[in-house]
């Protein structure tokens, strides 16, 4: 039995809408799915919404509405538009499910029992934003650097998880096992918040005098447990976590999230699993931020980016295509809707609409839109060979921008031998006939294993290029559906509308 593959998104906290920020993350994670699934491998995805803590109850108050009444409201709300969107998740999990509660509160009464959780009184300089204690050196000119906002003083006794004595542990497991946490820059920034004293031990509770917003300590009905320490736990309920056999599906974790959030994915989540005794994660993959105008995304700015203004605008697939085509995984990304323009015009309309609009329409005209017989595979099956190769290679190291780039050589070798080839200067000579047929063949082979490859990028694009193509028989496995031939001379082919109607610029 190989390894399942199971990709997490963060559980998106509920008090915004979802915007280009948290869509980037889900889509990255959906094509994952949907590639890893082709390649027949078993798969699992989780999204969902952390629905506890300060600020939400904040937020709710602000609505006029009981938490949970608007938390139900928030999480209906990722869930439809992710839905709508054709996100295809397995699971959406949402931090005041039952199953949820009972993982947190036997995951902590585990670390509990096994000694690494301590009473304490504290006074420290507590950042709402953050809902957590900062330490001196987390501050930048007495402000937390993320929220730019003075931390207020609190004095308060609370349970503490002994964080900082599981560092000298991770540090060396993550310098010896590298692949844990990428890009590098991620590492390096982790394997510093824990080597320069940076962080102290984690707050994981809140009194309910304060708070009564959360999960309660199993041990003490005085305190709920920290919103960090609830959420993060929803990785391991997702598997069926503490029920036996939950391990199978966890020995395949790889977890997607945005930089602004490494700390608590690369420092507490870890460590939080070695004192509890399971398992580290298989990957910790951090992408960028966008950028609009420069600016980072935040919803004071007013500059979301609503993915159902893009769908309405483009189609979600067209600016879906631009999310996973113009973010290089890791690096913050500026996002500009000329941008997605310039990408649906060029890369979707030209590129990869008319290879398939002239190569099915001459194949109309003298085939009578039969697909005719194949000959040796030539220069297109040699592309197409090492295109799926590097297309998989880069989709396991979680790059879409790389995937995506890899397949458009693939539609440009199409085009660039179309036009080479010449098929009507062909088609005027009888004697030519054949020459014809290996190379219409070729073109329209070349768009099959394209639109296969596509697929868990552009799911709905590339159905109707296989559809155009006269919905080939389909493989069991991505390696099979991509070997040259698959193509049966004989399918009946048909023009359909440009894939990408040409957006006006002017
Ligand atoms: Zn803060």
């Amino acid at each position: 039995m190989t390894t399942p593959f199971y990709v997490t998104t963060p559980l998106y906290y509920p008090n915004a809408q979802p915007h280009i920020g948290s869509t980037y993350t889900t889509a990255i994670a959906d094509t994952l799915t949907r590639y890893h699934r082709a390649a027949g491998e078993e798969v699992f995805f989780v999204t969902g919404t952390d629905e506890h803590g300060e600020k939400m109850l904040e937020a709710a108050r602000e609505a006029g509405l009981e938490p949970k009444a608007f938390v139900d409201g928030m999480a209906e709300r990722f869930s439809s538009t992710w839905k709508q969107l054709g996100f295809e998740y397995d699971r959406f999990i949402r931090t005041t499910d039952a199953d949820h509660v009972r993982a947190v509160q036997h995951l902590w009464q585990t670390i509990y029992d096994r000694g690494d959780v301590e009473f304490r009184e504290y006074t420290g300089r507590y950042c709402v934003g953050c809902e957590a204690y900062l330490t001196d050196r987390e501050l930048v000119d007495g402000q937390c650097a993320q929220h730019l906002t003075e931390p207020e003083e609190r004095s308060e006794s609370n349970y503490f998880f002994k964080m900082t004595s599981y560092f000298d542990d991770w540090v060396e497991h993550l310098e010896s096992h590298p692949e844990l946490v990428t890009p590098t820059r991620y590492r390096n920034e982790a394997l510093a918040l824990m080597k320069g004293g940076v962080l102290g031990d984690l707050c994981i509770t809140r009194p309910v005098e304060r708070l009564t917003w959360g999960i309660p300590a199993p041990w003490d009905d005085d305190y709920v447990l920290y919103v960090w320490t609830d959420a993060l736990v929803n990785y391991v309920t997702a598997t069926g976590y503490p029920e036996a056999g939950w391990e199978e599906r966890w020995s395949g974790v790889h977890h997607l999230i945005g930089k602004d959030i490494l700390k608590p994915h690369a420092v507490f989540w870890p460590t939080i699993l070695r004192a509890a005794g399971l398992p580290l994660f298989q990957g910790l993959h951090v992408h960028g931020h966008w950028n609009v105008e420069n600016q980072k995304i935040s919803k004071s700015l007013g500059n979301l980016v609503d993915p159902h203004v893009m769908d309405e605008k483009y189609g979600f697939e067209g600016f879906r295509y631009y999310l996973l085509r113009d973010m290089s995984f890791g690096t913050d990304t500026g996002f500009s809707e000329s941008g997605v323009v310039r990408r649906i015009n060029d890369d979707l309309a030209n590129d990869l609409g008319n290879l398939l609009n002239r190569s099915v329409s001459m194949t109309g005209r003298y085939f009578d839109g039969v697909v005719p017989e194949a000959s040796e595979p030539g220069e297109l099956a040699e592309v197409a060979t090492r295109v799926a190769a590097d297309v998989d290679r880069h989709v396991r190291e979680f790059s879409t921008q790389r995937a995506l780039t890899a397949l458009w050589e693939l539609v440009s070798a199409g085009n660039k031998y179309v036009d080479a080839q010449a098929p009507w200067k062909l088609a005027k000579e009888p004697e030519q006939r054949r020459e014809l047929e290996r190379v219409l063949y070729d073109v329209l082979e070349s768009l099959r294993i394209t639109a296969v490859l596509l697929a868990p990028f552009l799911p709905g694009t590339a159905a109707r290029i296989l559809g155009s193509l006269g919905d080939p028989p389909t493989a069991a496995t991505l390696a099979e559906a991509t070997r040259w031939g698959g193509l049966p001379a004989g399918t009946s082919t048909q023009v359909i509308p440009a894939l990408f109607p040409r957006i006006d610029t002017d």
